[in-house]
């Protein structure tokens, strides 16, 4: 990683360190398998965002600050998305909430946000031709995944064929969403694989990735495996005006779409569903880490456009973790 050339040597000494530490889990973390918490990672993620914020002269487009996920595998064949997956940029508190609405409100006109939740799972691309589901995908680093279309057919809320009754389906929809574990379906797997001598999972996210990663179908099959949809990638043959318009289409295709999302047309709206959530967190009945808050109307999302690694017209609001320590795999988690 070349850069930083005005910056002290130990600056950059621990730039390189972090950069390093931060790949590794990432690495780590997209198989199934991190070895520290998120609000670890975070903080690492937040000190490399300091240092550059400092020195903007490290900043290379390898830096974990300008990308997203991490290289896939050899386990499955690289897949190119028709659109690039990208990320989402994290607010920890309430102000930095109202700066982002705020920025955005000052570039263009919002007139509504689309509030939904942040399911903890992993990032899926959906590929129908015709109406007929040719290729399921992991983010990989946003532009190749991994090919998981076997493993994902297994998924039964993921339909094979969309359904045109209701509206005329596009000749082309790539679709992206979070595939995951419901809790219940979560502790039945953790007792199932604790009889049969297997080590369990330690916590939903990392039971889904691993679920989902199995190089034998027949495996996937038996992890009861759920899917919610949450965006579009390339499309022929339908538009969309609005993130929700979107949303109803979808659902009328069949595909599996949130309850829970809303849309509301001011700021305090948006922190009283945030708010709501957070005392909620359980309801909904698979693992979530915070709301995700998106400018509904698609030709204003156009105008903010997006960095390289997330679009501007959306944040995620994170809630602060539930930490707890499991001595049964001597990690920490988020519960
Ligand atoms: P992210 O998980 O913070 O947010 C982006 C992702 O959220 C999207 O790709 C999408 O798949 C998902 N998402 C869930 N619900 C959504 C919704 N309703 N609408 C839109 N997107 C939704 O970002 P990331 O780049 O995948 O990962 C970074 C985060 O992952 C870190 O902040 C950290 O919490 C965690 N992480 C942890 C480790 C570790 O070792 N513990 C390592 C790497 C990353």
């Amino acid at each position: 990683r070349a850069g930083g050339g005005d910056a002290p040597a130990e600056v950059r000494e621990r730039h390189a360190e972090l950069c390093q530490e931060i790949d590794d889990h990432s690495y780590r973390y997209y198989m199934g398998r991190p070895i520290v918490s998120d609000a670890e990672y975070d903080e690492l993620m937040a000190e490399l965002e300091r240092l550059e914020d400092r020195y903007p002269s490290m900043i290379t487009q390898d830096s974990p600050t300008q990308k997203v996920g991490a290289p896939i595998s050899v386990d499955f064949a690289a897949v190119e998305h028709l659109e690039r997956m990208q990320s989402l940029d994290n607010s920890f508190d309430v102000e930095e909430l109202l700066a982002w609405a705020r920025r955005a409100e000052n570039e263009a006109a919002v007139d509504a946000y689309l509030c939904e939740l942040k399911i903890d799972g992993l990032a899926v691309d959906l590929v129908y031709e015709k109406g007929r589901l040719i290729r399921a995908a992991t983010r990989g680093d946003g532009r190749v995944g991994e090919d998981i279309t076997l493993n994902v057919r297994t998924i039964d809320t993921v339909p094979e064929h969309l359904d045109s009754s209701t509206r005329a389906v596009p000749d082309l929809l790539e679709v992206r969403g979070e595939v995951f574990l419901p809790w219940d379906a979560f502790e039945t797997l953790n007792t199932q694989l604790a009889d049969d001598g297997k080590q369990p999972f330690a916590n939903p996210r990392n039971g889904a990735a691993g679920s989902l990663r199995q190089k034998d179908p027949r495996i996937a099959a038996t992890r009861p495996l759920d899917m919610l949809v949450h965006g579009v990638g390339a499309c022929e043959g339908a538009s969309f005006t609005h993130q929700s318009h979107a949303y109803e289409s979808l659902r009328d295709w069949g595909l599996p779409v949130s309850d829970l999302y809303r849309v509301v047309r001011t700021i305090d709206e948006v922190r009283a569903y945030v708010d709501y959530y957070h005392e909620h967190r359980h309801d909904p009945g698979y693992e979530i880490d915070g709301v995700v808050v998106k400018v509904d109307d698609i030709s204003v999302q156009r105008r903010l456009g997006s960095t390289s690694r997330a679009p501007r017209w959306a944040i995620a609001y994170k809630y602060p973790p539930q930490e707890v320590t499991t001595t049964l795999l001597d990690i920490r988690v988020n519960v």
